[in-house]
């Protein structure tokens, strides 16, 4: 074991606070990394606190981050794939069974034994899982993903969750030129949904509660953008899309975009608030249409994601921020005050 210097919450009501914790040292198959940077995810808010109860408790003290990017410093025996000094980085998991139908599918986010970067039992050291809000990390090469070198780190970061979150259900619903796709809350996630939906080349329209968000919209690359409190604006799209990604993380009405589905349009929810959201059934029914949830993505579709980034020189919108700024970005994430992404620049964990 070795220690490491981590930013750590005690408590679902305590701030996110300096502490040290205790990482492996690498075994055969496993590449340690120095962080270098993480982004801050909602996901990240909610599980500190608590927020996700009912679903996946928070065990504390809680170490979040699942958007990592740094180089590698030792690798194991077996490791095939990464040498000291390499760029890498990781996302929402790091492990799983490796031998059930969704991992043979190179699904790993539906593995009943996938462990999350955080907040899972971690079979190597008895404990949690600790992310990457800290200055290092040791994990399985097979969860360890190559990033593009001609991508600037500090926005690199993000692509490894909200890139892959918002990616993945745009290949799966297949996403392309010619189909009208909404993307609903600009924020980390919806952000990065833009900038893939445009680049797949369909038509993209933003649908956001905060009218200052309009400019950057279009310079993100949406081709419309509407105030989803106007309900006259959204009446204008009745029955008109192909596809709708819902990143918003707090509650908010489904149906008035269950409406604006085409026959046969799907709304996909990659947003995760607190509580239910209710649906009517008629919004469904009526163009037989369907709702549906979406979970990160797998490894081998999140190294295609950050190649399809590195080609296309693709990037998150972030504002680099010390780590001793968390609690404060955590306060202006929930006002929706990010453009897009915070992004921890984890030199600055070296004062603590
Ligand atoms: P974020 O940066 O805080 O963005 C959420 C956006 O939702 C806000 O910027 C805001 O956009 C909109 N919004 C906030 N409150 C709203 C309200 N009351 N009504 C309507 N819109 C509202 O969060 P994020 O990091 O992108 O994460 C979004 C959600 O996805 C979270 O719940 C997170 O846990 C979840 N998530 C899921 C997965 C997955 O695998 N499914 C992965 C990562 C994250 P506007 O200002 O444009 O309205
Ligand atoms: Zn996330």
């Amino acid at each position: 074991m070795q220690k490491a210097k981590a930013y750590s919450a005690a408590s679902a009501t305590s701030p996110l606070a300096s502490s040290v914790i205790e990482r492996r040292d690498p075994t055969a198959n496993d590449v340690q990394i120095e962080i270098l940077y993480c982004g801050v995810c909602h996901s990240d808010l909610h599980t500190v606190r608590n927020e996700w109860e009912a679903a996946m408790a928070t065990i504390y003290p809680c170490v979040p981050g699942h958007e990592i990017v740094g180089r590698v410093t030792k690798v194991g025996s077996g490791v095939q794939n990464f040498k000291v000094g390499d760029l890498a980085a990781v996302g929402c998991m790091v492990d799983s069974d490796g031998a059930c139908p969704a991992c043979q599918d190179g699904l790993e986010q539906f593995c009943p034994g996938m462990v999350l970067t955080y907040n899972s039992p971690d079979k190597h050291t008895g404990g949690v899982t600790y992310g990457g809000y800290s200055d290092s990390i040791v994990v399985d090469e097979h969860f360890v993903l190559r990033v593009p070198e001609n991508l600037d780190l500090a926005g690199a970061a993000p692509l490894l969750c909200a890139g892959i979150t918002t990616y993945s259900p745009m290949r799966h619903w297949g996403v392309t030129k010619g189909k009208k796709v909404g993307v609903v809350g600009l924020g980390g996630l919806g952000h990065m949904g833009v900038k893939f939906a445009h680049a797949l080349g369909a038509h993209t329209v933003v649908f956001t509660t905060s009218p200052s968000k309009t400019e950057d919209a279009l310079r993100l690359g949406a081709d419309e953008v509407v105030i989803s409190r106007d309900a006259n604006e959204m009446q204008k799209h009745a029955g008109s899309f192909d596809f709708i990604l819902d990143a918003v993380a707090a509650e908010h009405d489904l149906n008035t975009y269950l409406n604006l589905l085409r026959r046969d349009g799907n709304l996909t929810l990659v947003g995760a608030p607190e509580k239910p959201l209710p649906v009517s059934a008629f919004g469904l029914i009526m163009g037989r249409r369907s709702l549906s949830g979406s979970l990160i993505g797998g490894i081998a579709e999140t190294q295609e994601m950050l190649d399809f980034c590195g080609e296309h020189n693709i990037t998150s919108d972030v504002e680099v921020i010390p780590i001793q700024k968390i609690n404060e970005a955590y306060e202006r994430m929930l006002k929706s005050d990010v453009k897009y992404r915070f992004s921890i620049d984890m030199a600055s964990l070296k004062a603590e």
